[in-house]
């Protein structure tokens, strides 16, 4: 770890070790919003492909990919980005090769995931691959695997896919154990590489990354460009300070933000928004966000639940909302969701698209105009509106969102700015040229931070607004004439 240490020093970071947290990324020196902290290639990363849904291997792309005709497993996009990867995939090819066709189709991406990680540690030991202080199995070695908090049934499936592993590998010497608590390590220290919209594209493995611990109060994010992980400061870090990025969904009450931490990544968080559970403000909170709103629509207030557990009162305008009420709506949506869920495929979009409206307007009446659940139907509303083209409807439902996203996502945000850029684009294409220009400011103002400037997608947004600048000026000079 030595050697670690030293090639982290050279970039102003430290690996400190504490009892209570285990490893911890720290600074020894300042760093500030927009500054690029931390970014590595993955020690071994693959594209989430299914029936639906294939991708480059090397670069993720979904344009113009081809079978490898060895192996008719991976997909590559042309010739730069398989030979590339021929090295591993090389071997990878020729294992995958000797499994029946039929159960070619279980090995899944995690599958995939553990297969490289051993034969890249196989290539690296026999030094085909070269190894550095930053990237070498020993990383991947000292990662927690947590395999006394895994429950029977996991374990389980850990030995079936372990098996799978050593059927398609077929090393005589292979340790099935230790494949199982590699598949422990990679649920929970492995990261999802998403695009710069943040919809996801696969998974890496990126242990310089892993050592970086949680808080639901981050003061770094991590995004991707292609399959390379980049961490940038979103708050000013002063020396010695530690580098904190979110593993989850931030938004949500301190009970589901410390429910899906324990569910996948078996830990307690104590950050500063966690230790406050129980607390008045974090009962406010958790009321907001997944709480009911007031019967009154012109009162914001939240709802409590009363000392005879017989309804809810608004804490605002005191009016009671009755069990029963509640009950009715909430089962109303339930039945709507599920039915949503289950159809999707068989029905026309204009049948989805009502049944949302539906969701939406229950919603409404039920939860805080705040609420996280509502808002989650918003973006599905927009995402169907703008693939109708109704551009008019997306961009009302966008702005509706707009004040939950800036409760929720405070700071230098990606969701934010990303929301930003969503309203953004739907005036452009309204020709609502003054708006196009405030909201694509705003979303620069943040997205320059979250995910730096040279990204391809970060020079659309900026010709975009560029644009926009120039056809307000056009505007305003052809008014002058
Ligand atoms: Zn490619
Ligand atoms: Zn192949
Ligand atoms: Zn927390
Ligand atoms: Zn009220």
């Amino acid at each position: 770890m030595e050697e670690l240490q030293s090639a982290l020093e050279d970039g102003g970071l430290t690996v400190t070790n504490l009892p209570e947290k285990g490893r911890c990324l720290s600074t020894t020196r300042d760093f500030y919003p927009g500054e690029v902290i931390i970014s590595h290639e993955p020690y071994v990363c693959v594209p989430n492909n299914s029936h639906s849904d294939s991708r480059c291997d090397g670069c993720f792309t979904s344009n113009n990919i081809k079978k490898c005709s060895g192996c008719q497993v991976v997909w590559y996009c042309g010739s730069t980005c398989q030979k590339l990867d021929w090295k591993l995939h090389r071997l990878e090819c020729h294992a995958l090769s000797r499994l029946d066709k039929d159960r070619r189709k279980y090995v899944t991406p995690s599958i995939r995931l553990i297969v490289k990680l051993y034969l890249r540690r196989k290539l690296q030991s026999e030094k085909v691959i070269p190894t550095s202080a930053t990237d070498k199995y020993d990383l991947v070695e000292a990662l927690v695997a947590h395999m006394s908090d895994i429950d029977e049934k996991q374990l389980v499936l850990y030995a079936q896919m372990s098996n799978l592993v050593n059927l398609i590998l077929q090393w005589p010497e292979i340790n099935l154990k230790e494949i199982a608590e590699n598949f422990s390590k990679l649920a929970c220290n492995a990261h999802t590489i998403c695009d710069s919209e943040l919809r996801p594209l696969g998974t890496g493995l990126y242990p310089v990354i892993s050592i970086i611990n949680h808080s639901c109060l981050p003061n770094a994010v991590l995004v991707f460009e292609g399959r390379f992980a980049v961490v940038r400061a979103v708050q000013h870090i002063p020396k010695g300070g530690e580098v904190l990025i979110s593993y989850i969904e931030t938004a949500g009450s301190t009970m589901t933000r410390q429910k899906a931490l324990k569910q996948q990544y078996l830990f307690t968080c104590t950050c500063p928004r966690c230790i406050k559970v129980g607390q008045y403000e974090d009962i406010v909170e958790s009321a907001i966000l997944e709480g009911y709103g007031c019967k009154d629509d012109d009162c914001s207030g939240f709802l409590l639940r009363d000392s005879d557990d017989k309804g809810f009162t608004c804490q605002q305008c005191g009016l009671v909302r009755s069990k029963e009420e509640i009950k009715t709506i909430a089962s109303e949506i339930k039945a709507l969701s599920d039915e949503s869920l289950n159809s999707t495929s068989c029905r026309n979009q204009q049948e989805v698209l009502s049944m949302y409206k539906m969701i939406e307007k229950l919603q409404r009446k039920l939860c805080h105009p705040f609420s996280i659940s509502l808002m989650q139907t918003r973006e599905k509303l927009i995402k169907i509106l703008m693939e109708r083209e109704d551009w008019i409807q997306a961009l009302a439902c966008c702005r509706l969102t707009i004040p939950v996203y800036q409760r929720i996502y405070p700071g230098f945000h990606p969701l934010l700015g990303l929301q930003y850029y969503t309203c953004g684009k739907l005036e452009w294409l309204l020709g609502d040229t003054e708006n196009t220009i405030k909201s694509l400011t705003k979303a620069v103002d943040i997205l320059r931070i979250t995910h730096g400037t040279s990204s391809l997608f970060m020079k659309e947004l900026l010709m975009k607004l560029e644009e926009a600048h120039a056809e307000a000026s056009y505007k305003l000079s052809s008014i002058d004439d």
